[in-house]
């Protein structure tokens, strides 16, 4: 069974998402997952923030606003009153639900569950969609199998055991829609995968059901070699492992969430990135093969801090390094990035939640530097077929740039910098013309 999966663009307008079932086909059996429609979500953190502020004309003007489009949007998706009737009542449900909220404490928790209306919105009104042209369809609720433990992390065999029997009650079915993105904590509550989630939500239940194949459809042709955002003259990569589709999606490739190929990976699910403008564009396969061809893609990851801690004990100390990382530990926060010298270790980390409390406890190491607004260039690729020559290409290209910190060797698909972001647009510019 294949899991399909849509992002906001591929269902941001009425057009496009009766357009889905020129990619769907009917008549095989699969799990196809939606993403919010494009904007909604962006919105909704808007009308959250609104509320955590206490500006509750805000939230009502900006939830009046985003209701307006989805008024439009159902008068285009239906054509028959009776399915725009149902398509009305799902808008005035989601969005009474909205301005229901400006009667109540308004916490975290009614923040995660106004983020969770976008791909309620979405799946159900397809799902009434699909109703009214004759196509019989399932909707899965993603609440009910889609589970994180305490740390946050989504429990695979959880989906298995939760969603295995959802479907075994639909035998004779063939097409089944679920929300991407959102799931509930390990308190039950509503909770999300975070931004991008919906790619997360596919690899999940790829991985949860054993599916053959996981299909991203998205609205760019496949993973390009550089941001296509800043850099022109990308181009689409045919073939990637899973490692250097981790590494790629983890530093910084927009076009899948920073997790999303673990699942996948584990259970060695091929992943398909798809353009659902081009459907028959060739895309990118993720999967256990690798071509060994050297430098294939760059990335970027920006709201980097790096720190550095000096310490004459550290000369020899063993332990040393053990007792740096329980500090991280401590405060749940992951480093990406390394180095290491006599005297000092420099590492990153990408969420600044608790930097103080951990800059307090490393001061008694020795002296601490902080250096925000850092961004890390991932260049990746196959280095362990050949290895000589490519750290040398990579740095000649980026000669011209201050570099903070350089790691290479820690995979043999993966060379990072550390710059500062200012540079960034430069170095991923520079690095496309010398390398590509
Ligand atoms: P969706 O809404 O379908 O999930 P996203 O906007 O999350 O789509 O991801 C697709 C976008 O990712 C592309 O439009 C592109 O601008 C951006 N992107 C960033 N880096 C890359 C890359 N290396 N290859 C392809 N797309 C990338
Ligand atoms: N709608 C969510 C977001 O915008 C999840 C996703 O699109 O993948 O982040
Ligand atoms: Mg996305």
């Amino acid at each position: 069974m294949k899991v399909l999966k849509f992002g906001g663009t591929s269902v941001g307008s009425p057009e496009r998402m009766k357009k889905l079932l020129d990619i769907i086909n009917p008549a095989e059996r699969q799990i196809v997952v939606l993403s919010a429609v494009s904007g909604t979500t962006n919105s909704l953190v808007e009308i959250g923030n609104a509320y955590l502020e206490g500006d509750k004309t805000k939230a009502a003007s900006l939830i009046a606003a985003l209701k307006n489009k989805y008024e439009d949007f159902i008068k285009e998706l239906f054509a028959k009153p009776e399915y725009l009737q149902q398509g009305r009542e799902v808008v005035d449900y989601h969005f009474a639900l909205l301005s229901g909220l400006a009667n109540d404490l308004f916490t975290n928790i009614e923040q995660k569950i106004i983020l969770a209306q976008g791909e309620l919105l979405s799946t159900t009104l397809y799902h009434v969609y699909l109703k009214e042209i004759g196509v019989a369809s399932v909707l899965l609720p993603a609440l009910d199998f889609m589970k994180t433990d305490e740390d946050s992390e989504p429990i695979v065999d959880y989906i298995t055991s939760h969603l295995t029997p959802l479907l075994d009650k639909h035998p004779d079915n063939k097409l089944f829609i679920t929300q991407g993105y959102i799931c509930r904590n390990s308190f039950g509550e509503i909770d999300n995968l975070r931004r991008g989630g919906s790619d997360y939500t596919a690899s999940l239940i790829g991985a949860g059901i054993r599916s053959e194949e996981v299909q991203i459809w998205t609205d760019i042709d496949g993973m390009h070699n550089n941001d296509p955002r800043i850099v022109k003259g990308t181009k689409p990569i045919a073939q990637l492992s899973f490692d250097e589709a981790a590494e790629l999606a983890y530093f910084g490739a927009k076009i899948l969430h920073p997790q999303s190929v673990f699942p996948a990976q584990k259970y060695k699910i091929p992943v398909r990135l798809l353009n659902t403008m081009e459907p028959d564009a060739q895309g990118t396969l993720i999967s256990d093969a690798s071509e060994k061809d050297g430098i294939k893609s760059i990335a970027a990851k920006d709201d980097i801090t790096a720190i550095k801690i000096q310490s004459s004990r550290m000369l020899l100390a063993h332990g040393f390094l053990r007792r740096i990382f329980e500090v991280f530990e401590r405060y749940k926060t992951s480093i990406d990035m390394i180095t290491t010298s006599e005297v000092a270790v420099s590492l990153t980390i990408d969420d600044t939640t608790y930097l103080d409390d951990i800059t307090k406890e490393l001061l008694k190491f020795g002296s601490v530097d902080i250096d925000k607004n850092q961004t890390i260039i991932c260049v990746v690729g196959d280095f362990g077929a050949e290895k000589h020559g490519y750290a040398a290409r990579v740095l000649e290209a980026v000669k011209h740039i201050p570099i903070r910190m350089i790691s290479y060797g820690g995979s043999d698909h993966n060379m990072s910098l550390l710059v500062s972001t200012g540079d960034k647009t430069e170095i991923l510019r520079s690095l496309h013309n010398r390398l590509f």
